[in-house]
């Protein structure tokens, strides 16, 4: 069977063709512009591949409420253009197959359970730092949605002692996206994440917001994998940071061994690496 998957993003749609077995056949990425641009080109990517259903993973906030008269739409992003638009009702207009739908995170989480780093679990969490943060959750099999779905993203930490930096999330300033995200630092440094490689202060204070967002979420959720991604994670020397404070900040309240013991394949990269996002969104639709 041919799934269609899509990894929709702020900067880019990356488009496949898959199967069963979570295999990528054929792919393409095209640049996020206007809707009407950009969905022209995934449509046109798209005919004559005989797909028989379709799952997109989407940057958000999206609606998921099935109930909902604005159902697959991207709600309000700061995104220019892409405001109220309506994705999944725009592809079912081109394709009368299933269309599934979820957070690009949520799907890059399902994905890393099916095929990735947490393989055989019912349970993982997925963490992107680029340039936002989001973060999709598996839990008991599911992927966790509420209200609408979770911005674990925007959750407020301790300031570190030395950041003057005040944070640039245009709805919360210094929320862990506002001090941790590709942007910020780059903001708070004057250069690019990628050329401040050698600063160890950089990745210390990094480490020191990534490591509380994912205590806290170890927390409430108690998730059996955290894994990992997105451009700002491209830097390794991050994960022995976060997994030491971590461990610290948990201060061994949570008593399992995988924390005490095997943090190094507790908290770890993706398993099916930059391809989480769109073997995800094949997962979506295969779970459809
Ligand atoms: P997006 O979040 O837009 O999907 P990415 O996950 O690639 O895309 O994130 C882009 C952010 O990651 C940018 O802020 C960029 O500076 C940062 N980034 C990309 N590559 C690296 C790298 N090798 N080291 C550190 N930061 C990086
Ligand atoms: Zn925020």
């Amino acid at each position: 069977m041919n799934i269609g998957a899509i990894e929709a993003g702020g900067t880019k749609f990356v488009c496949g063709i898959g199967n069963e077995k979570g295999a990528i056949l054929e792919r393409m990425t095209i640049p996020t512009t206007t809707p009407s641009e950009t969905l022209k080109r995934v449509v046109e990517f798209f005919e004559g591949k005989n797909i028989e259903r379709m799952g997109v993973g989407s940057f958000g906030p999206i609606d998921l409420d099935p109930q909902s008269m604005t159902y697959g739409s991207i709600t309000r992003t700061p995104k220019p253009y892409w405001s109220h638009f309506n994705l999944i009702g725009e592809l079912k207009k081109h394709f009368s197959i299933p269309v599934a739908f979820d957070t690009d995170v949520n799907a890059a989480a399902l994905g890393e359970s099916v095929w990735g780093a947490a393989k055989g679990l019912d349970s993982c969490l997925y963490i992107t730092v680029g340039t936002g943060i989001g973060v999709g959750s598996l839990t008991e099999g599911k992927l966790v949605h509420g209200l609408t779905h979770p911005e674990m993203g925007h959750i407020m930490v301790r300031r570190h002692p030395e950041d003057t930096y005040t944070g640039h999330c245009p709805y919360h300033g210094d929320c862990l996206e506002g001090l941790a995200s590709g942007p910020a630092i780059e903001a708070r440094w004057g250069k690019k994440a990628v050329e401040l490689v050698d600063k160890a202060q950089v990745w210390e204070m990094e480490a020191y917001y990534l490591a509380q967002a994912i205590a806290n979420y170890i927390l409430i959720l108690s998730p059996k994998k955290v894994i990992l991604g997105g451009g700002v994670m491209n830097q390794k020397q991050l994960f022995p940071l976060i997994r030491e404070q971590v461990v610290n900040l948990l201060g061994g309240y949570v008593h399992h061994k995988q924390i005490l013991e095997e943090i190094d394949s507790y908290i770890v990269p993706p398993g099916l690496g930059d391809n989480a996002g769109l073997v995800g969104a094949l997962g979506l639709a295969l779970k459809e």
